[in-house]
């Protein structure tokens, strides 16, 4: 038996209710598919509106006896997790390569990065403050403490199979608060696997509870309308995130919305060119591109434009494509049929537009969901690839004269979640981290994601952060206890 075999023959599949696994009431299952070879690794069950109400039956029922578990006891579970899921990093990469496509590396560093999410919030769930102050007019005292908000909905993409799982569920655990998680039906492996490391690390039942399902609104929709649910965090596409906010109006429910990216790379004329290349190979190819950070416009000084386009290029033109498993792949598949014909479609738009293509531009012809690893330079300001995420492995290259015109050119976008630029200039890296439209803001540095920073974006990119000692904040609730004086 291969490793992948022995993986898969172990690997849950059914939906996990009040601490096991359980079978969904209308009974049906849906496929998982290796995105590298188009074939079906998993059968697994498919929840409805009914399993998504049994979960939140069972979050109810322990909410209060879990938000009234000690911190430090919450606390002591959360690092059993990160300790159990850092030991298990070999089958939890397997895993994700073989449901998401991104190379065993990528996989091995998003497990140390995902399971990071529950040792920073286990150290967080004992630093739960509040404060105390005399009122101004000296007729009373003012307290206030931090509660936590209650059950939770989670809704979270393919891309990061487990750590954008762990990001919301170390603080909402840690918080106090119970939480659904509804995975990505590309990847529910992962997150099924994490659901029974959870349970050994001694998470009591029904504090979490993990519904994978083809039909994403069956779930979500009853579990939303549901007077018991206090919070829906998300993380995807701008389009879905706004429907969601709609829908958590109707109860007002707290939200966190981690939603598209269009970020800029700028690379200004006195940036370290070496650097700044190997920056954007991070920036634009890590997870195949298939991130929200990613870098969407790379804007280079028209000075230095072609030497840093000729060293990028022939970067990008040695990724050997391949199996995320294989040995020796660089640059895994697309996720499915639809994201690469989404690629490809801008891709085409682009170079009709006038763009030229440096490398790469097309499909791999045979099975999966391969595309070329692709440069496009001379991109027209009105070609769609300008405006929308790309999420694939195409570099956008565009010139521009001026530190303004830059920083114009880096704001006009609807989006604000990531930016970067490569300067050797402290004044020019201090006004252009500041005029950034952007919530988070990488200089000299091709990565910028780290659990104990806030994550989270500007404009139409979504509400909140997720990390850092702001993370927490999404699943506490204010209460202000007036007393006398
Ligand atoms: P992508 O297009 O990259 O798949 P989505 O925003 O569509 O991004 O998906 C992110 C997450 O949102 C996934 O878990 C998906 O199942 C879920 N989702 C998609 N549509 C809806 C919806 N109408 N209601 C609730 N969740 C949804």
């Amino acid at each position: 038996m291969t490793n992948i075999d022995r993986l898969l023959t172990a690997v849950p599949t059914r939906l996990w209710i009040d601490g096991a696994g359980a079978d969904p009431l209308e009974g049906a299952s849906f496929p998982v598919i290796d995105p590298a070879t188009g074939e079906t690794i998993a059968e697994v069950a498919d929840a409805g509106g009914k399993d998504a109400l049994r979960a939140l039956d069972a979050a109810s029922r322990v909410q209060d006896e879990w938000a009234a578990t000690a911190p430090r006891e919450r606390s002591r579970i959360l690092r059993k997790a990160w300790e159990l899921v850092i030991a298990r990093t070999e089958d939890l990469a397997l895993l994700m390569t073989l449901e998401m496509g991104k190379t065993i590396a990528e996989s091995c560093g998003e497990v140390a990065y995902g399971a990071e999410f529950l040792r920073w919030f286990s150290e967080e769930a004992v630093r739960i403050g509040g404060r105390y102050t005399e009122a101004p007019s000296g007729n009373g005292r003012i307290l206030v403490t931090k509660e936590p908000l209650g059950p939770c909905l989670a809704i979270t993409p393919w891309n990061f199979p487990l750590a954008m799982g762990t990001r919301k569920i170390g603080p909402a655990l840690a918080a106090g608060c119970t939480m659904i998680v509804k995975p990505a039906e590309d990847t529910p492996l992962t997150m099924l696997l994490l659901a029974e490391i959870f349970a050994e690390a001694g998470l009591p039942a029904g504090v979490l509870s993990v519904l994978p399902t083809s039909d994403a609104a069956a779930v979500t929709g009853p579990l939303i309308a549901d007077p018991r649910l206090r919070k829906v965090t998300f993380t995807g596409s701008t389009r879905v995130g706004k429907l969601l906010l709609e829908q958590s109006a109707q109860q007002v429910l707290r939200t966190s919305m981690e939603l598209g990216g269009n970020a800029p790379f700028v690379v200004f004329d006195d940036a370290d060119i070496d650097a700044a290349v190997a920056g954007a190979m991070t920036a634009k190819m890590r997870n195949g591109g298939e991130a929200c950070t990613a870098a969407n416009r790379i804007l280079v000084h028209n000075a230095i434009r072609e030497e840093f386009t000729a060293q990028l290029t022939e970067k990008i033109s040695a990724m050997r494509i391949g199996a995320g498993y294989q040995d020796g792949t660089d640059l895994g598949p697309l996720i499915n049929e639809r994201q690469r014909s989404a690629v490809a479609g801008l891709v085409d738009d682009a170079v009709d537009a006038g763009a030229r293509i440096r490398t790469g531009g097309r499909r791999v012809e045979g099975p999966g969901y391969f595309f070329e690893p692709t440069v496009l330079d001379n991109i027209p300001s009105d070609a769609r690839i300008v405006r929308e995420e790309i999420f694939g492995p195409v570099a956008a290259i565009i010139g521009f004269d001026s530190e303004a015109e830059a920083i114009a050119t880096a704001n006009d976008t609807e989006y604000g979640l990531a930016a970067y630029f490569y300067t050797t200039n402290l004044d020019r890296a201090l006004r252009v981290a500041k005029a950034l439209e952007s919530g988070m803001v990488g200089v000299n540095r091709g990565v910028i994601s780290d659990p104990a920073a806030p994550f989270g974006g500007v404009k139409q990119s979504g509400l909140g952060s997720e990390g850092g000692t702001e993370g927490i904040d999404e699943y506490l609730t204010t209460k202000y206890v007036a007393l006398p004086a």
